[in-house]
């Protein structure tokens, strides 16, 4: 049994390791990327040359594809451009969704899902990273999901938004309203990793460094009188 001392010792040996591992940076493990992206095309023909160039970079670094598993939009010529590299493509598709013919047939598994709710806690727990890519409410929906489970630590996995033609400008101004007015917190919004370039964007994954959430419960707790 040790005394009191000892016990202060070994807390304060052991918290001093955990400072000195954190100092050093070890680079996140990115090799299953998952991405969001439109189930449209877009109309600037810049969309399309952004979704070739990641699924070439992607392929270049032989990560795996993780996607929606579709067969349109941005979606499709990701997933194309990816096997025609020899890249390794997986999708995660709701069986409605499978029913109404837009599933990719030529993809090398596709993973069958109840609802788009299973399919996003599939996509988290298959993946070490994710980037978004120009699309709509669905792409939205998926990135809100990532930095939600971010900021509770459910999840801690980098999040990249490939911003081709300024597309995420307005809803990063959106955020940093969010941080100004004192809703959303300025280390999360700052945890996102931002690129306009396809080949540059996966290898800036590997620097992220979770949010510690202790610090920023305690602050709302004492802005809520706790
Ligand atoms: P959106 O941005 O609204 O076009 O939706 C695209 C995103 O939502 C993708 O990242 C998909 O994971 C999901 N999604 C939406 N519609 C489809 C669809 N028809 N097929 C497969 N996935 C879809």
């Amino acid at each position: 049994m040790k005394n009191a001392a000892e016990m202060h010792s070994v807390f304060f040996l052991s918290s001093s390791l955990k400072n000195v591992l954190l100092s050093f940076k070890i680079k996140a493990i990115v090799k299953k990327i998952c991405v969001f992206c439109g189930s449209s095309m877009g109309v600037k023909p810049a969309y399309r040359e952004a979704a070739v160039a990641l699924g070439i970079a992607l392929a270049e670094r032989q990560d795996e594809l993780i996607y929606g598993g579709a067969n349109v939009g941005l979606m499709k010529v990701l997933a194309e451009t990816m096997m025609q590299r020899g890249g390794r493509v997986v999708g995660i598709m709701p069986h409605h969704l499978i029913r109404k013919e837009v599933a990719h047939n030529g993809i090398d598994l596709m993973h069958e899902v109840k609802s788009m709710a299973e399919r996003k806690e599939l996509m988290v727990e298959l993946s070490d990273a994710f980037i978004a890519m120009p699309g709509g409410f669905g792409t939205l929906d998926e990135i809100s999901e990532i930095l939600t489970l971010n900021q509770l630590r459910i999840a801690d996995k980098p999040l990249g938004l490939l911003n081709t033609e300024g597309y995420f400008d307005h809803l990063l101004a959106f955020l940093d309203h969010g941080v100004s007015e004192g809703f959303i917190r300025a280390e999360h919004r700052d945890s996102i990793i931002i690129s306009d370039d396809p080949f540059k964007l996966p290898a800036l994954l590997e620097e992220y460094r979770p949010v510690a959430i202790g610090k920023w419960i305690e602050e709302i707790k004492q802005e809520s009188g706790e």
